[in-house]
């Protein structure tokens, strides 16, 4: 008899070691289950794009002569959840074992645990052969430290499995070229036409309507463009290194009108879902670098890896090493509800229309958007974090719990009091003016902080300071902040609050 083993839709490795294994001696169980379509209301398109994905996968496999038992979303004998399906295929008594590889998510870990605990065949455990570190590294690295510093960490790693090293030194003498990596675009600059795949989707479309399977954004049917098997993430890939590596790091956080994708990769979905791996990205951008460096430059380089190699294994760190108690995080205590304008773009803040809107198009926005555009607005608004965590788990094509929870309630919302960035990120219109060309085409006006069309990120970015004040104020990475806001005339500062009010009252109209 065979052992019964599980993949989940985020572990689709090629190459991992089990399937190196006699094909004979397991049966692989792939579930397309309606509680992972709908723990949270998710894009139609990443639905579409994980069983699409699986779907592929299980093909694949099959060609390889694995035995692969497919629950299809309609198929009757679906039991719902993962764990219901797999208790279902073990009761047909045709198995020895149980094998399943380590979640990424505390929620299917912990329910695989407890069916582990149920079953009475032996069950196994295995790891998905994919991150450059194990659950537990960063906390073992960090162990009775109050904070954990992502810089000391990913230097830790490049020395480790010596990435852009010079011998025992960082390539070019410095470990980090931020500072080079955050140009605004100028303004003749015609940025890359992003890679488009093109597949009619129409059938499962139809099918997540008939089951009645609840979902945001917008989808063309004809026309779905991620990628979602290996050899369209290579070619993804291939597309990143030959047309936007070089401009990455100079654009890595500009902005522009209608650009939806500018030189980011859209990697995230391949790798999340583990058709690439971290570790072939990493190595295919450090070869094309060192193989002509005449086109590639080092901070770019350096810049992209640091996203893979450092912010990718850290916040899955801080993830298992603070979970569950960090999904209840709310360091400010915020606890206003989501505006309505996020879930349809309508509003006239240009900036949140275009990031909102193309979220709603594409379910993909890139990191400065999400950070410093949707995330922004929610820190000043004093959204409750539980609202933007559902938002961001549900809108984006990459969001799986263990990134998207660290990166949006971590570093984008601070309800975590600091555990993963020093300082909340926000800012007034004067940033997001610099970095894009969204408030020339706004309805309100970036120079003001009060009065008729007004700029509401002015007035929130003061009254946000304002009101956390004895949280915020011995911040040491926010030194300029309250001496500037103290020397600000006391009734000009009156008035920014009660433009900010007047517009948190009536959010739902901006
Ligand atoms: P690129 O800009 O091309 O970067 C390359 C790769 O680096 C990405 O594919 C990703 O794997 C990795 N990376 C970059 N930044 C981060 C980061 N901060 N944390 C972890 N990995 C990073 N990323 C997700 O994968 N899933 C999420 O659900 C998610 N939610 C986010 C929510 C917020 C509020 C913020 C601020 C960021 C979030 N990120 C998330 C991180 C980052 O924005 C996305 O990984 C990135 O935008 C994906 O697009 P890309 O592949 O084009 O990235
Ligand atoms: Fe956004 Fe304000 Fe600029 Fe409009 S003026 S795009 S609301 S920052």
């Amino acid at each position: 008899k065979p052992a019964l083993r599980l993949i989940l839709g985020d572990q689709l490795n090629h190459f991992h070691s089990w399937w190196k294994e006699d094909p004979k001696s397991f049966t692989v169980l792939i579930v397309e289950s309606k509680d992972e379509a709908t723990y949270v209301t998710h894009h139609i398109q990443k639905v579409i794009a994980f069983f699409l994905a699986m779907r592929n996968f299980a093909e694949w496999l099959e060609s390889k002569d694995f035995d692969v038992k497919y629950v299809a979303l309609n198929d009757k004998k679906n039991a719902g959840s993962i764990a219901d399906n797999v208790r279902a295929e073990l009761k047909t008594d045709r198995y020895t074992a149980f094998h399943y590889l380590l979640p990424d998510e505390y929620r299917l870990d912990e329910s695989l645990k407890k069916l582990a605990d149920s079953i009475e065949l032996p069950v196994e455990t295995f790891d998905t052969e994919h991150f450059y570190t194990s659950r537990t590294d960063v906390a073992e690295m960090f162990e009775g430290k109050k904070t954990f510093l992502m810089e000391s960490f990913y230097q830790k790693m490049r020395k480790k499995h010596g990435i852009l090293m010079d011998g025992d030194s960082p390539e070019g003498g410095k470990w980090n070229y931020d500072k080079q990596n955050r140009k605004s675009l100028p303004k003749e600059h015609k940025v890359v036409d992003a890679k488009r795949f093109k597949r009619d989707v129409s059938e499962l479309v139809d099918l997540l309507k008939a089951e009645k399977i609840e979902t945001i954004g917008r989808i063309d049917p004809k026309n779905f463009l991620w990628p979602v098997t290996r050899s369209e993430g290579l070619a993804m890939l291939r597309f990143f290194i030959d047309e936007c590596l070089s401009n990455f790091g100079d654009y890595q956080d500009a902005m522009k009108r209608d650009e939806w994708s500018m030189y980011h990769s859209r990697l995230s979905f391949c790798m999340n879902a583990k058709l690439l791996n971290p570790k072939e990205v990493i190595n295919r951008v450090e070869e094309a670098y060192h193989n002509d460096k005449k086109k590639y430059n080092l901070p770019a380089v350096e810049g992209f890896i640091r996203q893979i190699l450092g912010w990718r294994e850290y916040m899955r760190g801080i993830y298992w090493a603070k979970m569950p108690d960090y999904a209840g995080l709310n360091y400010f205590d915020h606890k206003r509800k989501l505006p309505s304008w996020f879930w349809d773009g309508k509003t006239k803040m240009n900036c949140l229309s275009q990031a909102v809107g193309q979220s709603l198009d594409y379910s993909y926005a890139h990191h400065i958007q999400r950070l410093m555009i949707t995330g922004n607005f929610a820190l000043l608004a004093g959204i409750n974090p539980d609202e933007v965590d559902a938002w961001y788990l549900g809108i984006y094509i990459d969001a799986i719990e263990w990134v998207e929870i660290t990166n949006t309630r971590g570093m984008s919302q601070f309800a975590d009091g600091g555990i993963v960035g020093t300082k909340p990120y926000v800012s007034s219109a004067n940033y997001i003016d610099k970095m894009s060309d969204y408030c020339s085409g706004c309805h309100y006006d970036k120079k003001k902080k009060v009065g008729e069309k007004a700029c509401p990120f002015n007035s929130l970015y003061w009254d946000f300071y304002h009101r956390h004040r004895q949280k915020l104020q011995n911040n040491p990475r926010l030194g300029f902040v309250y001496p500037t806001l103290d020397k600000m005339d006391k009734g000009k500062v009156e008035e920014i609050l009660l433009q900010a009010h007047a517009y948190l009252e009536n959010i739902d109209e901006l």
